[in-house]
């Protein structure tokens, strides 16, 4: 899918429609503890017991795009949805 680089859409901070450049949101770089670690020593915790493996399935044949844009006027960053799933993406 190919995806325009500006676009017209309403910007919730200015309360109208003005040109947003279009990003991709990176993944986040910051983590102390893994992910699944967390998870492993909060499920351990208490009463609950040892975790059961997730139900295998296929995997997805594609990923989902995070969009963010980005107003040229108040210059605020903001989402749109909660992404969609493509498997090919971009911006032109
Ligand atoms: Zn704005």
């Amino acid at each position: 899918m190919k995806y325009p680089k500006r676009v017209k859409i309403f910007c919730p901070y200015c309360h109208k429609h003005t040109i947003h450049t279009v990003e991709q949101a990176k993944k986040k770089t910051r983590r102390k503890m893994a992910q699944g670690q967390r998870r492993f020593l909060r499920k351990m915790k208490g009463y609950h017991s040892f975790p059961k493996e997730n139900p295998r399935g296929r995997e997805k044949p594609t990923r989902k795009i995070d969009l963010r844009f980005k107003c040229s006027v108040c210059n605020k960053k903001h989402t749109k949805g909660s992404g969609f799933r493509v498997k090919k993406f971009e911006l032109k």
